[in-house]
């Protein structure tokens, strides 16, 4: 009956003790962030928290990018942990957070103790005007594509993003790019069923003339390919386009997936120059129907092709201003052209970006937007609502495709909703 009292007695005593005694020192704390454990060691000097550091972190790299590198700059500076979380990156900004609340109690330090205070939000300042030849909307693969395209041309671009990092949907993707690369996949043979895939294809009536002119295209190169070496695996951009038109049940345009296909190869080759290494094999992802899929060597998923562009930006020092936390609102007409953006800053402060040559809309689609998936689905028949997740940023709701609309641009094919249920929306 005594030992468990003792027992009590001296741990009451060691907790007041340690929460007497200012730590000093360095300690390890984790908490669950949005993929895994993050690490962190704190040190503190009599209490006051002089570093804090990420050890270990699985978090997607763009997305975490900006709370790993100013949360614990945030916290050091104000001593406190009342620090807002990034938005976009709630569970990685969470995760750091608590690590560093967990180092704390290891170091006998109550928490709480800095938790006083107001809040302390991340913020960073915008123009609110800005004139350039170009503006582009959204920080996706596309439009820092078209950035750096137009930027290499000469052209002052403004590039706006409406999260607190780049990336889209491009971040988050498996990577895997589709391009016919005959050299690549000779490496590898030919099934009896690819075989019989391009002979079926061949013995298909056309629907249109452009698909006339692809067969035969595709039928001269065939021939002279199973001439030379029948098992060797056969690739070719007519292919590449025959088949994404036969898996689209024809009703896409030909003229855009032939463009698509024959650029395609091009793609490969300017993301090779700007320092994206491939796989020196070719693979076939899930919902392909070819392995032409092509996969960076130096990146995993989609995140190579947002740093290497970024990276472009940098190192040949074109005239790309990205503002992030930046949301077009709507498009500024005038005489007929769309002139420019109107937009919301950081800090709900109205933009207006003038653009002399044009806007670049690649705002992406509308995957997490339930209302806009219902009023324009075909294929589920009203079966999109919210009890169906989706894998795609929560920021890609759609609202660059109802600005441009109603600025005059048409809408075709948005029906077409592709579902793939291969991963968990959840994490
Ligand atoms: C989980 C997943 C895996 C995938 N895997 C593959 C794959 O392996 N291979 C493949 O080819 N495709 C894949 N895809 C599809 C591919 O990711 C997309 O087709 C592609 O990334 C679209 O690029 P984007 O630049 O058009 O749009 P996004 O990359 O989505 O970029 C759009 C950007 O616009 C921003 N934006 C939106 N509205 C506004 C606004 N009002 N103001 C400012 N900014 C705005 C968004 O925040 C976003 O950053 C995958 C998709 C998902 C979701």
């Amino acid at each position: 009956m005594i030992k468990p009292f003792a027992v009590f007695t001296l741990s009451a005593f060691a907790l007041a003790c340690t929460s007497a005694l200012a730590a000093t020192g360095t300690y390890q704390g984790k908490a669950l962030g949005h993929n895994a454990e993050v690490e962190v060691a704190v040190t503190l000097d009599n209490d006051k928290i002089t570093n804090v550091q990420i050890l270990k972190n699985f978090e997607t790299p763009a997305v975490s990018e900006l709370p790993k590198k100013v949360i614990p700059q945030m916290i050091v500076d104000n001593q406190s942990l009342k620090v807002d979380r990034i938005s976009g990156a709630t569970f990685s900004s969470m995760a750091i957070l608590n690590a560093v609340k967990d180092a704390l109690k290891k170091a006998g330090v109550d928490p709480q103790k800095y938790m006083q205070g107001s809040r302390i939000a991340y913020k960073v300042s915008v123009p609110t005007k800005t004139d350039s030849d170009v503006v582009v909307v959204g920080g996706g693969g596309a439009g820092l594509s078209a950035a750096v395209a137009a930027a290499r041309k000469g052209a002052k671009v403004v590039l706006i993003e409406k999260m607190s990092f780049l990336g889209g949907n491009t971040v988050l993707a498996g990577g895997a790019l589709n391009a016919s690369d005959p050299a690549l996949e000779a490496k590898q043979k030919m099934s009896a069923g690819q075989r019989k895939m391009v002979e079926d294809l061949l013995k298909e009536e056309p629907k249109n003339e452009q698909q006339a002119k692809l067969l035969a295209s595709l039928k001269k190169q065939w021939d002279e390919a199973i001439k030379k070496d029948p098992d060797i695996l056969f690739d070719c951009p007519e292919l590449h386009a025959l088949q994404t038109y036969k898996a689209g049940d024809y009703v896409a345009d030909l003229a855009l997936i032939d463009k698509l296909s024959k650029l395609a190869p091009a793609t490969v080759e300017r993301l090779d120059k700007m320092g994206l290494k491939w796989n020196d094999f070719s693979s076939q992802y899930v919902g392909a129907i070819w392995p032409r899929c092509h996969d960076a060597a130096n990146y995993t998923s989609g995140q190579g092709y947002i740093d290497t562009f970024r990276h472009t930006i940098e190192k040949e020092k074109l005239p790309v201003t990205i503002l992030l936390q930046t949301k077009a609102d709507e498009l500024i007409k005038k005489d007929g052209r769309v002139v420019g953006v109107k937009a919301t800053g950081p800090n709900g402060e109205k933009v207006t970006l003038n653009a002399k040559k044009g806007v670049i809309m690649t705002s992406g689609g509308f995957g997490a937007n339930v209302e806009m998936r219902q009023k324009f689905d075909k294929l589920w028949g009203g079966k999109l609502g919210k009890n169906i997740g989706t894998t795609n940023s929560r920021a890609i709701t759609g609202e660059g495709i109802l600005m441009a609309e109603k600025a005059g641009a048409g809408l075709v094919d948005m029906g077409y909703i592709q579902l793939l249920p291969v991963t968990d929306p959840e994490n």
